[in-house]
């Protein structure tokens, strides 16, 4: 590879800090791993004493193996890590710790549901709701907060300071530390042992950190005194790319480094070496909409005239064989299914489109845990009306969609019960209100029984009430409406076309089957199209790109209201556009399981770069 100036500076950059900062597809992960190579062969530095840190595993391996094809057959022991298994290293030696005393997600789950049974808290879903609580506790460790201080929006705060204080007591009993105790752990052992810290800092005498823009407070601490006292801290990384302000990070941390290091040298890499010059241009238009930013000069290398494509399409159906036509039509040109990547805002967005890829039969692979909707408790809800219509009798059926709406009767009433459905219903002969009701359920069973899967949908949601439940239910829990009716919506238009419940079964086992395959494989398939959300396609690139669903509500989000959300959201709109080498596609949609959609307002700017003058401060 020929390197362009500023490349070399940083490559060749031996003591002291550096930070380099620089759009995407300049260089900077280049930059990492060829200094990494410079800082050994030219330098003499020992392997071991070299520390490069990025933030998800997959970026870490990726890292590694990209810096090893650099060295040939050499085999050096450089460490390549996320800052949780740099840290959990350090606590392993201060404490020894071993993975048995890392509380994994069975581990917690179980201390939670176990500290549940105190309490008589009504949920739904046992699981989602005990996440909700773990992401909770989550971030309060991570950014620091007091609990005294912190509101909790999935419970009340005295029981959920209760829960917190208990899940704290059962980790400590059990010498067990969390991901995010790796943190906190690390900070105060360091603070509390000089000795152990001076060990460190002499082991790790160079360290390398790939996109710094997403570091935290607390991580951030740990490797200012890591990296002290000669400071050979080189850090690389691009504000406009901070996609994880909702976990913490604080790209203003990279923006400041210099007053922290005086000395620190700074590098700014202006060549854009993976995208088309139409992509770049699309997408400096984009972000030149972010007031809150730091302003680079970004030149694209590549002369390819390959334009950007934006395209708008009727519904999602239409969308998605337009996209598979034109997969398609490239592969006949000499692609491979892995120079494709699809990227989506949630994972609740694919599900066509994998119907789709499977009808096809196109491989595909994701970097998610795409969750299997059917699998979704709502799912479980409507598959059981249509059981109980069906002529099922089994007891938990009838328990569970019983007060689903509270139609027919409070569960209260129901749990007494312990013998057969049959009998139990004589039970209640003598009761004209109850026999009301049932006569009420077996009018609506019967009805369900004889509808196709759509329509049997359509006669739960509003005949039967299951909406209007459903809306309770997230008003009650306070949780987002919206989100419980896309995975509603998602599911009922996926029975669209199913003449019998058989059917539609049918299929459903099949996607359930390919979506294990897809889980087993993951990563793993080496031609295969890539899907993959917004936020884990950062640091990547592809020949070509596809954005789906560039739509209001979906891109930017529906829950970003405030100004510095909609920037964070188009940030990560940006990222996905310059995963882009040849061709970038950007599609959106007219209507969204029948509901009217409109473009995102990103692909109006993509188009357009903001007018200065209408600057207001
Ligand atoms: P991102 O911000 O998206 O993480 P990056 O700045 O880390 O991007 P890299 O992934 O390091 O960019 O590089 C982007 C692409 O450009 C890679 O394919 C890399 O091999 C190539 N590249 C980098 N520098 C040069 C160069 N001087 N000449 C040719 N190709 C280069
Ligand atoms: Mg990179």
């Amino acid at each position: 590879m020929n390197f362009n100036k500023a490349q070399l500076g940083a490559i060749e950059h031996k003591d002291g800090a550096m930070l380099v900062l620089a759009g995407p597809g300049s260089g900077k992960t280049a930059v990492i791993t060829h200094r990494t190579k410079k800082l050994i062969t030219k330098h003499h530095v020992k392997p071991s004493e070299i520390l490069v840190i990025t933030f998800t595993k997959a970026a870490a391996n990726e890292m590694k193996e990209r810096f090893n094809s650099l060295m040939k057959d050499e085999r050096v022991n450089v460490s390549f890590g996320t800052f949780h298994a740099v840290f959990f290293t350090i606590l392993k030696y201060a404490y020894r710790f071993t993975s048995a005393n890392i509380a994994d997600e069975s581990v917690r789950y179980g201390f939670i549901r176990e500290i549940l049974s105190y309490y008589r808290l009504e949920y739904k879903d046992e699981n989602e709701f005990i996440g909700n609580l773990l992401a909770e506790i989550s971030l309060i460790k991570n950014s620091r907060i007091d609990i005294e201080n912190f509101y909790s929006g999935v419970c009340g705060e005295e029981i959920f300071r209760d829960i917190y204080k208990k899940y704290e007591t059962r980790l400590k009993e059990n010498r067990l530390i969390d991901f995010d105790d790796m943190l906190s752990y690390t900070y105060e052992l360091f603070k509390e042992r000089p000795d152990i810290l001076a060990l460190w800092q002499n082991k790790y005498k160079y360290i390398l950190i790939d996109e710094f823009q997403d570091i935290n407070r607390l991580q951030y601490e740990i490797i200012k005194m890591l990296a002290a006292p000669q400071n050979n801290l080189f850090i690389v990384g691009d504000d406009d790319q901070s996609i994880y302000r909702f976990r913490g990070s604080k790209p203003e941390i990279m923006l400041g480094f210099e007053k922290d290091y005086p000395d620190a040298k700074r590098i700014l890499l202006d060549t854009n070496y993976r995208c088309g010059r139409y992509i770049v241009e699309a997408s400096l238009n984009l972000i030149s909409h972010n007031r809150e930013r730091f302003d680079k000069k970004i030149i694209a290398a590549s002369k390819s005239k390959a334009p950007v494509t934006f395209a708008d399409f009727e519904n999602r159906r239409d969308e998605n064989i337009f996209l598979i036509r034109d997969i398609d039509k490239k592969i006949k040109a000499g692609a491979v299914f892995s120079d494709f990547a699809v990227l989506f805002r949630t994972n609740t967005q694919p599900r066509q489109l994998i119907e789709q890829l499977m009808s096809y039969n196109i491989p595909f692979k994701t970097k998610d845990n795409i969750p299997n909707i059917y699998e979704h408790w709502i799912a479980r809800d409507l598959f059981t009306y249509q059981r109980i219509a069906g002529g099922s009798r089994d007891r938990a059926d009838f328990l569970q969609i019983m007060n689903r709406p509270k139609r027919y009767l409070s569960r209260d009433s129901l749990c007494d019960a312990t013998v057969a459905f049959d009998e139990w219903i004589k039970l209640f002969d003598e009761k004209p209100w109850i026999a009301e009701r049932i006569e009420k359920l077996e009018y609506d069973m019967k009805l369900i029984s004889r509808m196709n899967p759509y329509a049997s949908i359509n006669y739960i949601r509003r005949g039967i009430g299951y909406d209007d439940f459903l809306a309770e239910y997230a008003e009650y829990r306070n949780i987002n409406k919206e989100d419980l009716f896309d995975i509603l919506d998602e599911i009922q238009s996926g029975a669209k076309g199913f003449a019998t419940y058989e059917e539609w079964y049918e299929h459903i086992r099949e996607y359930t089957k390919q979506m294990k395959l897809m889980a087993l494989s993951k990563e793993s398939d080496p031609n295969a199209v890539t899907l993959a959300t917004l936020h884990s396609s950062k640091g990547l690139e592809f020949e070509n790109v596809y954005i789906i669903d560039a739509n209001e509500g979906i891109m930017p989000y529906k829950k970003a209201v405030l100004e510095k959300d909609i920037e964070e959201e188009r940030r990560l709109f940006y990222v996905g556009m310059t995963r882009a080498k040849t061709s970038l596609s950007v599609y959106s949609v007219k209507s969204v399981n029948d509901k009217s959609a409109q473009a995102s307002r990103f692909v109006r700017e993509s188009k357009e770069p903001r007018q200065n003058n209408s600057r207001d401060d």
